[in-house]
């Protein structure tokens, strides 16, 4: 038995913090592409210098790179017991190419976990985790965030009812403290 996950929700919602307790927990698989991505652009490569000016800007990596990325990750041994994704999809078109690759790999989701925060507090969580880290992301600052909250509204939330229409849609309230919020998924996933 396998588990397969995805974590939605905007940015600062809290995904990473809640996929890596889940990974900890379920012993599956934390596939984050934006840690990937970054470390595409730590490794200061040609390719790793355009995705850092795609982060600056708070926009979207091409579905192209990204759906290479993923892909190579989920049909491997480290995803054995299933995997969280955190960060993806974040487009209908990644959306429906994460189902093809599930269906090669003779595989399905078991639930999409929507972390709800409010636009509002999404702001002071960037600008604590910008201040805890010493600005290590360079796209934590109000003005990027407010593109990514664009971009994920326009751009990532139009996913959901393409997985309400599965029925795999989850809410979780995202305003609660973190172990609260791991508690309210442990009981979804029960
Ligand atoms: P995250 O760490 O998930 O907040 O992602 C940071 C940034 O990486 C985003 O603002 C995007 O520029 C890029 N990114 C991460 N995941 C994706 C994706 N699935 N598709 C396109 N861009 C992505």
């Amino acid at each position: 038995m396998s588990l397969n996950l995805v974590i939605f929700g905007p940015p600062g919602a809290g995904k990473g913090t809640q996929a890596a307790r889940l990974q900890q927990n379920y012993k599956i698989k934390k596939l984050s592409t934006g840690d990937m991505l970054r470390a595409e652009v730590a490794s200061d490569s040609d390719l790793g210098r355009k995705i850092q000016s795609v982060l600056d800007a708070g926009e979207l990596v091409s579905d192209e790179i990204i759906i290479e990325l993923i892909g190579n990750c989920i049909a491997g041994p480290d995803c054995a017991k299933g995997f969280i994704l955190d960060g993806f999809p974040r487009t209908v078109a990644q959306a429906e190419a994460l189902d093809e690759m599930l269906r090669k790999v003779k595989r399905k989701l078991d639930h999409v976990l929507v972390l709800e925060v409010d636009d509002k507090a999404l702001v002071d969580r960037i600008k604590g985790r910008a201040a805890e880290t010493g600005g290590a992301r360079t796209d934590d600052n109000e003005e990027t965030l407010k593109k990514r909250l664009k971009v994920y509204h326009d751009q990532t939330a139009p996913i959901l009812p393409y997985y309400e229409a599965k029925n795999l849609l989850r809410a979780i309230d995202g305003m609660q403290p973190v172990d609260e919020v791991t508690a309210l998924i442990g009981k979804t996933l029960k």
